[in-house]
């Protein structure tokens, strides 16, 4: 049967940029296959017109839109719903770098660039896009904006929100709100881009960024230690701050079962210790301005951190081959554990004066409420991110364990999601943990920007009427 809307947005985006049924199939769901769904129509626009052309025909239709990235998020955000009614908007014929200005230490990408692109176009210009996470060779621009993402290196240089200058988006009506400008104070009203950033697609679609670049360090001093406990973790990240200053770029933790579950899954990923598996290990890194500074530098933090007992073992890299098997390591731990079986995943942030407490209660705690494995001293130390995971008995004990570290989370003052956003899994926990106040007036904006509640509707804040 003709479907009016999709015909239209083949006429917009040319008919081959406009697909449905089997050809739609990957659009529908997550690549965790957590989420499922079941897209109308998935529309591919090559440039902003077409974004904004396209948002206009399913405003006028009352289609929600589904704003589509890599695809690597966990939340079900870029998943459409079971409904049919959904037009995903996959924006990755939109992945053009735009300009790099050298003297600015700016640049201006479109939504659809993967990361590992816009940071390469920084590097052939001598300059550094510090946005780094594990799937940057998949995630998107756009994506990583809409999700605030952190990763590796927010010790040093914050989050997406904290490189972006400015951004475009297409409102659900198909206007086009924001400028590329590259500047570093712009003071002229409502700073609107922070509305998008973080928003999940349910405001807007982003269609192009300029970030804020760096002078690459020269050189990395990097180690792998063993620390006791993450109370004593916390200890070590006080020493290097006090060490290394601004230049401490990042501070990750991973706990034993981490180790074990590399060794099962991931056997080339080398294990610094020599094949030992360590109680917990910290994987840190801080800029240097030449190769000698880096030796020296990471030969005094941990000569005084064995010598003050912070630390009791540690594996300097000697070279730029070592450091990026340590790294190797830390990135391909979420595929060995993905291997290892089903998790439910939490990413949740404390305070780093309460997180070694939170950690301790944590792994009291889960063994007697039904976690078979648990993984809880695990990630962005730096900025008191963790990944908590934990193998349930059954279904009841999912449940369990969730309620169990959200209230214990509230309890110590954090948050139940860091990182991995609130897409179709939180919105109910969004309604509990955070303020009334809050929630009301995310709701109010939601409205005012999209009062036909057609922007990925179902996700992050839930309207209770809609135009669909
Ligand atoms: P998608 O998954 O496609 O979409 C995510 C959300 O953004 C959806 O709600 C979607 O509708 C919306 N969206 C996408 N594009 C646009 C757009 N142009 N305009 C408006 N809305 C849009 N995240 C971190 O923060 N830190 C990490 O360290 C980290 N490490 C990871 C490691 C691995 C191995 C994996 C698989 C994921 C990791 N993530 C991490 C999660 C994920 O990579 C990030 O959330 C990423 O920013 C998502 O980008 P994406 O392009 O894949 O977005």
């Amino acid at each position: 049967m003709a479907d009016a809307l999709v015909n239209a947005l083949a006429e917009v985006c040319g008919a081959s940029n406009v697909v449905t049924g089997e050809d739609a199939r990957a659009y529908n769901h997550d690549f965790l296959n957590a989420f499922h769904g079941n897209a109308r129509a998935v529309v591919m626009p090559a440039n902003e017109n077409e974004v904004s052309q396209s948002a206009r025909l399913c405003y006028e239709a009352r289609a929600p839109i589904v704003p589509h990235g890599g695809n690597t998020s966990y939340a079900g955000g870029a998943t459409p719903d079971k409904s049919g009614g959904a037009i995903v908007m996959a924006m990755k014929r939109m992945r053009k770098v735009l300009e790099v200005d050298a003297r600015n230490m700016t640049m201006s990408v479109e939504a659809g660039c993967v990361l590992e692109d816009a940071r390469a176009a920084a590097a052939a210009k001598g300059l550094l896009f510090p946005l780094s996470l594990g799937a940057k060779g998949s995630c998107h621009i756009g994506g990583n904006l809409a999700t605030n993402a952190g990763g590796l290196n927010v010790l040093r240089y914050g989050n997406a929100r904290d490189l972006c200058l400015s951004l475009r988006a297409v409102l659900a009506d198909g206007n086009i709100a924001g400028e590329l400008k590259g500047l570093r104070k712009d003071n002229t009203g409502y700073d609107l881009k922070h509305l998008f950033i973080g928003s999940e697609g349910t405001l807007g679609i982003i269609t192009a960024a300029v970030f804020k670049l760096f002078a690459p360090p020269a050189a990395f001093g990097c180690a792998f230690v063993e620390v006791e406990s993450p109370s004593a973790a916390m200890d070590f990240l006080q020493h290097c701050r006090e060490e290394a200053g601004g230049s401490l770029e990042a501070f990750e933790l991973m706990p034993q079962i981490l180790f074990e579950l590399l060794a099962e899954h991931q056997p080339q990923a080398r294990n610094p210790f020599g094949g030992r598996i360590p109680k917990y290990a910290v994987l840190f890194e801080f800029a240097a301005r030449s190769v000698e500074e880096a030796e020296e530098k990471t030969a005094n933090v941990l000569e005084s951190a064995l010598e003050k007992r912070l630390i009791t073992d540690a594996v300097p890299a000697q070279n730029e081959t070592m450091r990026a098997q340590f790294w190797h390591a830390r990135e391909v731990t979420p595929e060995a554990t993905k291997r290892a079986g089903q998790w439910i995943k939490m990413d949740v942030s404390l305070p780093l004066s309460r997180l070694a407490a939170f950690v301790g209660r944590m792994e009291t705690a889960l063994p007697n409420i039904g976690a078979g494995k648990y993984i809880v001293a695990f990630g962005h130390l730096g900025d008191g991110n963790l990944h908590l995971s934990a193998m349930p008995d059954d279904d009841s004990a999912a449940e369990t364990i969730r309620g169990e570290v959200y209230e214990t989370v509230r309890e110590f003052g954090g948050s139940f999601s860091a990182e991995h956003g609130i897409g179709q899994s939180k919105p109910a926990l969004l309604a509990r943990y955070k303020d009334a106040g809050s929630v009301a007036t995310m709701r109010a904006v939601k409205h005012a920007l999209d009062a036909r509640n057609i922007m990925n509707p179902g996700k992050v804040v839930l309207m209770e009427s809609g135009g669909q």
